[in-house]
C-alpha cells in the first residue's frame, strides 16, 4: 500500500485548487501517456498520476485522503470506484489522444487471471468499546502475516542461484498417471510428486525462508474504523492477506469489529439506553440529576411527579448512526428509590402527609 502522497506525485501543495490539480494533471498526463511515452516506467507513472487526479479532484475521495491517506481512500473504495467518476475519455480526447478504456483495462484487466497459489486470506479481530465509535478513527494493528521474502525475493531459492524447472513434470506441476482397472485405462492428472505442484525445484533453498519462499511477519496496518460500527462489521482490506505463492497475489484481510458491552449503556441501532434512579422526594418535588452521557455529564430536568419508569431523552447523545447521517438518542429510564429505615419523625411527617390528601 506504500506509496508516494498524490500531492507530491502531482507536485502540487495541499490546498491546491481543482484547476490547479487538473492543470497539472493534464501537464503530466501528456508526458507519460503510454501512447506518447514508450519507456518502461511510463506505464507505471501514468497510472500513478492518474489515479492520483482521480482521488484529488473528487471532494469525497480527496477528504478521505487528506484526513487518512492512502488506506483510507483504499479501504472505502474498490480500485475501480477510485477512477469512476472521472471522465478520463474526454479529458484525453481534448489532448488529442485515443481511448483511455484501453489503458483502464490494461490497469484492471492486465493482472493475469486468478492462479492457484493466491495467498490466504486473514481474519483479524478487533476489540472495540463504544467510545472507540463516536466518529470515524484511525487505527493501527499489527497483523501477523506471511510476507514475500526479501532475501530470495519470493523463489526460495538461495540468492545467486534461481530454481530449476522440474524434470519430471517439465515445469507443468502435473504428472499423468496411467491406471489399468481390468480393461480400462484410466488417464489421471495429478499433482507432480517431485516438484508438489510447483513446476520447480528449488536445488539450494534460501536460508531465510527455508525455501517457502515467503517469511512471517508482524505488519502494522493502518484501518479506518467508520462511526457509529455495529458489532461484528468486517472490513475487507484487499492484498492484505498473506503472500501468494510464486508471484500469485496475496489474499485480503478481513478485520472483525467486536464492540464490547458498555457498563453503563445497553445499545440499540445508534441509540443508547441508561437506567438511574431519583430519590422519592425528587421524583415528587421535581429536580436536576447529572447523567452520564458517552460524551460527558449533562444535567437532565427531572419534573415534579415523576413515576418510575419515566423514559426521558436526551437527543444527539447516541452514537452516530453507521453509513448515514445524523446521531442516535440517549434514554434514560428513572426508577424511583423508597427509602427504607424512616425515623420516627419521618414516619410522623409522612403520616400527616398521607392525611392532608
Ligand atoms: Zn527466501
Ligand atoms: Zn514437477
Amino acid at each position: 500500500m506504500a506509496g508516494r502522497d498524490y500531492y507530491e506525485v502531482l507536485g502540487v501543495k495541499r490546498d491546491a485548487t481543482k484547476d490547479q490539480i487538473k492543470g497539472a494533471y493534464r501537464k503530466l498526463a501528456l508526458e507519460f501517456h503510454p501512447d506518447r511515452n514508450k519507456s518502461p516506467e511510463a506505464e507505471s507513472r501514468f497510472k500513478e498520476i492518474s489515479e492520483a487526479y482521480a482521488v484529488l479532484s473528487d471532494d469525497e475521495k480527496r477528504r478521505q485522503y487528506d484526513s487518512f491517506g492512502r488506506e483510507g481512500v483504499y479501504q472505502r473504495y474498490s480500485q475501480e470506484d477510485i477512477f469512476r467518476g472521472v471522465d478520463f475519455g474526454e479529458f484525453f480526447r481534448g489532448m488529442g489522444f485515443g481511448g483511455f478504456n484501453d489503458i483502464f483495462s490494461q490497469f484492471f484487466g492486465g493482472v493475469p487471471g486468478q492462479r492457484s497459489g493466491r495467498g490466504e486470506d486473514l481474519t483479524y479481530h478487533l476489540q472495540l468499546g463504544l467510545e472507540d465509535i463516536l466518529q470515524e478513527a484511525s487505527r493501527e494493528i499489527e497483523v501477523p502475516r506471511d510476507e514475500i521474502c526479501p532475501t530470495c525475493s519470493g523463489s526460495g531459492a538461495k540468492p545467486g542461484t534461481t530454481p530449476q524447472r522440474c524434470s519430471v513434470c517439465r515445469g507443468t506441476g502435473q504428472v499423468q498417471r496411467v491406471q489399468s482397472a481390468g480393461f480400462t485405462r484410466l488417464v489421471r492428472v495429478m499433482a507432480c510428486d517431485r516438484c508438489g505442484g510447483r513446476g520447480q525445484i528449488v536445488e539450494s533453498p534460501c536460508s531465510d525462508c527455508r525455501g517457502r519462499g515467503s517469511v512471517e511477519r508482524k505488519r502494522k496496518i493502518r484501518i479506518v474504523v467508520p462511526a457509529g460500527a455495529e458489532d461484528g462489521l468486517t472490513l475487507r482490506l484487499r492484498g492484505e492477506g498473506n503472500a501468494g505463492e510464486n508471484g500469485a497475489p496475496p489474499g485480503d484481510l478481513y478485520v472483525a469489529l467486536n464492540i464490547a458491552p458498555h457498563r453503563l449503556f445497553a445499545r440499540r441501532d445508534s441509540d443508547v439506553y441508561l437506567e438511574t434512579n431519583v430519590g422519592a422526594v425528587d421524583a415528587m418535588l421535581g429536580s436536576e440529576l447529572r447523567v452520564p452521557t458517552l460524551y460527558g455529564d449533562v444535567k437532565l430536568n427531572i419534573p415534579h411527579g415523576t413515576q418510575p419508569g419515566t423514559v426521558f431523552r436526551i437527543k444527539g447523545k447516541g452514537l452516530p448512526r453507521y453509513g448515514k447521517w445524523g446521531q442516535g438518542d440517549e434514554f434514560v429510564r428513572v426508577g424511583v428509590e423508597i427509602p427504607k429505615n424512616l425515623s420516627h419523625a419521618q414516619k410522623e411527617l409522612l403520616k400527616k402527609f398521607g392525611d392532608s390528601g
